[in-house]
């Protein structure tokens, strides 16, 4: 009798844990989005990665300012306006995140992200008239956020292209975890969300390409993490013998030349990683430096164009550096 009960038990216990493991079954999508183009590996259903599609298409149709019909592009047509509660509760943490890099990020500098033609792939050098015309459009304290309303001061433009793609890392995560999806990797074109570990109990592993060669400069072993990469080698086109990219010094309208090559940010928020892998470019090694020492949530590597590499000291365990940047690694220090 006790063995006909345990085996019933068993029977159960099979029963029960068969839902569970056939939804946890590895899928993948690639699909382009938000300008770039994305790899989704998850380990749950279908339709969970079918909704994940879906969000980032809806993500992608509220902010993209090359779509007319965006959220985004309502705001910057009409100076301001009503938007979803989302858009809302982004902009505003957006606006307190370029407060926190004291305007290095700066998502109106939209006008002259235009004028260098970053966002058509019509590359120019704008003449310097240009730029002091544009110039004082620019600036995140024009933007207010009332409720759901937005105002812009007349002539200012929004782009949340420096934070869109870690949102909706964010908003993906948590949609993807309330359907119980424990593990996945989401790779959505330069930014990686880790969640949870691999199947094997074991962390993911992010590589960071080498922004001056080919290959990787190091790689990081992560479990619930947004690993996000802003480089200059992106979107950058050559005029001249100069090389011109797409990560703009609000300051001068200008790319920012700092000696960076490329920032990378590992935090738990994806927003808050590509904010900073942005904002930490504009101000440098020394500024990104103290920037970490004041925060302290998140980790960065930065990649100078010369060479070296510098990692933020939480990152000595779980980082391996490529042998190319072995002896040219410094550990940033509290
Ligand atoms: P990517 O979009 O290639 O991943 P980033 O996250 O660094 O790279 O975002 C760069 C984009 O953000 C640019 O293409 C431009 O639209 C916009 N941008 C450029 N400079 C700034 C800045 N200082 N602050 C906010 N947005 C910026
Ligand atoms: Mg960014």
């Amino acid at each position: 009798m006790k063995r006909i009960a345990r085996a019933l038990l068993l029977l159960l216990a099979a029963l029960l844990l068969l839902p569970s493991c056939k939804n946890a079954k590895k899928r993948t999508a690639t699909l382009f989005c938000m300008d770039t183009v994305m790899d989704l590996t998850i380990y749950g259903s279908a339709d969970a990665l079918a909704e994940a599609e879906e969000t980032l298409r809806a993500t992608e149709k509220a902010l993209s300012v090359t779509d007319a019909a965006s959220e985004i592009s309502a705001l910057n047509q009409n100076g301001g306006g009503e938007v979803s509660p989302a858009v809302a509760a982004l902009l505003s943490e957006v606006l307190s995140l370029c407060g926190r890099t004291g305007g290095a990020l700066d998502p109106t500098v939209y006008p002259i992200v235009r004028a260098w033609g970053f966002t058509t792939g019509e590359h120019r050098v704008p003449a310097e008239e240009e730029l002091a015309a544009l110039l004082p459009s620019v600036g995140y304290a024009g933007v207010t956020v009332d409720g759901t309303r937005v105002t812009l001061l007349a002539g200012a433009q929004i782009d949340l292209g420096s934070v869109g793609k870690g949102y909706a890392a964010d908003v993906l995560t948590a949609q993807l975890r309330a359907a119980g999806v424990t593990r996945a990797l989401l790779n959505l074109g330069g930014n990686v969300q880790a969640i949870g570990t691999r199947p094997d109990g074991n962390p993911w592993r992010v590589a960071i390409k080498d922004p001056n060669g080919d290959g990787y400069a190091a790689t990081v072993a992560v479990t619930d993490r947004a690993v996000v990469t802003s480089g200059g080698y992106e979107r950058c086109f050559e005029r001249d013998g100069i090389v011109y990219h797409h990560i703009i010094d609000p300051a001068t309208g200008k790319p920012a030349q700092t000696g960076i090559a490329s920032v990378t940010v590992i935090a738990k928020s994806g927003l808050l990683a590509d904010a900073l892998s942005t904002a930490l470019f504009v101000m440098g090694l020394d500024r990104a430096t103290a920037h970490w020492r004041s925060e302290r949530d998140f980790e960065a590597i930065i990649i100078l164009q010369n060479g070296e590499l510098y990692l933020t000291e939480g990152l000595e365990p779980i980082l391996t550096v490529d042998p190319a940047y072995a002896g040219k690694a410094t550990v940033i220090r509290a």
